[in-house]
């Protein structure tokens, strides 16, 4: 006789699945969690654990990390990629440290105020950070969504419309409110999202969300929409601008234009046009005597 498990619910798998990661640990701050936030866009968690964890001993309040210029924030910054970030992060901290008490909020709509926090990172604060049964919607969710929801393959244009089915899927108890599970129902859709049904391939034999899955139903169609763009850095203005803040960044001083030609000799046009966006930008100086600093370091 063929025995049948019963289903794994979507918590039961985030109970077992959950990634081990520091800014999970209990007890943290919503500073903590607003960090992993900021610091986990557009870049790979597994580069994240090193720097934020080095950030949090360095920097473990708002009011600490505003103490310092914005050009340390960015060379602490590293390696992790779109540097305008920590300038953001560190102009937060400013407001953070004198308008909030040296505290984060709980609230969207006051998160959703403060410099550089958009849509998805005040949510997320204020969802993982204070518990709040607010729907966070990453392009890991709107994936499973797309898939387990509708059908398709891929999500269409980002629209309002994630929001909203991903609020319709939170737990709610017999009265409709909001179930206490809500925060954590929501992370753990994103853990999904980012291990079993990824952009690249759905383990869908893996996945708690199998048996309910539209796109399973339909026989899993193909995307037919436009072709998935991968974004491209060898060569771009982008990989300029990195090798030009590398030179600042490993250096204590100002350093003159000679320094930054030879960190970036492929393309002279390129490498103008990157030095004046990150000019641009507030990420870099120029002091009196011409020569180029990081932010705040002239
Ligand atoms: S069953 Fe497959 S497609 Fe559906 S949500 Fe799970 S992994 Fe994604």
């Amino acid at each position: 006789m063929k025995v049948t498990m019963p289903p794994v619910t979507l918590l039961e798998w985030f109970g077992s699945a959950e990634r081990d990661l520091p800014w999970r640990e209990p007890g943290l701050s919503g500073w903590h969690i607003l960090v992993s936030e900021i610091m986990s866009q557009q870049t790979p968690v597994s580069r994240v654990v090193e720097p934020w964890t080095r950030w949090m001993a360095r920097w473990p309040t708002p009011s600490a990390l505003a103490a310092e210029t914005p050009g340390e924030v960015v060379r602490a910054w590293g390696r992790l990629g779109y540097p305008r970030r920590a300038l953001r992060l560190h102009e937060c901290a400013r407001v953070l440290a004198e308008e909030f008490d040296d505290t984060v909020p709980d609230d969207v709509d006051v998160l959703l105020g403060l410099p550089g926090i958009g849509e998805y990172t005040a949510r997320a604060v204020a969802c993982f950070a204070y518990g709040r049964p607010v729907p966070v919607v990453d392009v890991n969710v709107r994936r499973v969504i797309a898939r387990s929801v509708h059908g398709r393959a891929e999500p269409a244009n980002p629209a309002r419309r994630d929001l909203a089915d991903a609020e319709a899927l939170l737990p709610r108890d017999a009265d409709g409110a909001y179930a206490a599970t809500a925060p954590r129902f929501s992370a753990a859709l994103m853990e999904l999202g980012a291990l079993v049904c990824t952009a690249r391939v759905a383990r869908c034999e893996q996945c708690p969300l199998e048996p309910s899955c539209e796109w399973v139903r339909r026989g899993r169609p193909a995307h037919d929409g436009p072709p998935r763009r991968t974004a491209r850095y060898e060569g771009t203005d982008r990989q300029a601008r990195g090798r030009l803040l590398d030179v600042l960044r490993d250096t204590s001083g100002p350093v003159e234009r000679a320094a930054l030609d030879l960190a970036w000799e492929r393309d002279p046009g390129q490498r103008a046009r990157a030095l004046d966006s990150l000019l641009v930008d507030g990420l870099v100086e120029v002091t009196d005597d011409g020569l180029f600093t990081l932010a705040g370091e002239s």
